[in-house]
């Protein structure tokens, strides 16, 4: 049976391992959850599946958890890049936590012309990703980039990896998601509450890979927009068909 409290952790899994607990882990297993020794602890580390695992050792500052049983495979995620330019704090983490539920690889903020934002806490947002792994059953993380500039991005653009341009700018046309014969690695533009600059999106129409789809006849805030954008992306070419 899967035990119910599920952890990410550095280490490697396997059978019999011992895999030693952070201080912040132990607090939250020992202290907030009120778990001891021999408790069942679900674990992860994106490589190795999800181990069931006992508690061994119980501290303040830390504990000792051993593997017993694997209890699922890795389960990796479609090849699906979220590009999104950071907006407000909250909505930023809600953007990070959804995709990473949803089922994106990869998770890439990107400063557009009309981005607010100039830095990011990228380990504040990895962490995250980590604990809606935690929540949401998966075995897999993915990796928060560090912000970078979209001209970068677009300059660096690996050939074979197609674009899921959101364009407010052509809201309530009829421009649906890609066909499911159109599989592949994909990533999804989803831009600023300013929206994309002209420039921008001269620039991005013009890309071979760019696929330009409309999120309906009403502008939907950036948050909203990236929830809507995987939905329609999972269903036409990811892993919910
Ligand atoms: N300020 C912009 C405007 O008034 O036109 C709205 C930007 S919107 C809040 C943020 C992002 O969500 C857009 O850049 C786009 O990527 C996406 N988006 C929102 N509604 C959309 C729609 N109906 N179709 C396509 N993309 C949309």
């Amino acid at each position: 049976m899967n035990a119910k409290i599920r952890l990410f952790v550095e280490h490697a899994l396997g059978p019999g391992q011992s895999v030693p607990l952070t201080r912040e882990q132990a607090h939250y297993l020992f202290g907030v959850m009120r778990q001891g020794t021999g408790a069942a602890v679900s674990l992860f580390n994106g490589r190795d599946g999800e181990w069931r695992a006992v508690v061994d050792e119980a501290g303040k500052r830390g504990g000792v958890l051993r593997c017993e049983e694997q209890t699922r495979d890795l389960m990796m995620p479609p090849d699906l890049w979220l590009l999104f330019a950071p907006i407000k704090k909250a909505r930023t983490d809600f953007i990070v936590e959804k995709a990473a539920e949803m089922g994106a690889a990869r998770i890439v903020p990107v400063q557009t012309d009309f981005t607010n934002a100039e830095r990011i806490r990228q380990d504040r947002l990895q962490a995250h990703a980590v604990e809606a792994a935690e929540q949401c059953g998966g075995t897999f993380v993915p990796e928060v980039a560090p912000l970078q500039k979209l001209d970068r991005v677009l300059r660096d653009w690996p050939a074979e990896r197609r674009l899921m341009f959101c364009d407010e700018g052509r809201a309530g046309d009829n421009l649906g998601p890609p066909a499911a014969a159109d599989a592949g690695p994909w990533a999804i533009l989803i831009g600023p509450e300013g929206g994309f600059s002209d420039g921008e999106r001269k620039r991005l129409v013009a890309m071979p890979m760019s696929h330009v789809v409309s999120l309906g006849p009403r502008i939907l805030r950036a948050d909203t927009a990236a929830v809507a954008a995987m939905t329609l992306w999972q269903q036409a070419l990811g892993d919910w068909r």
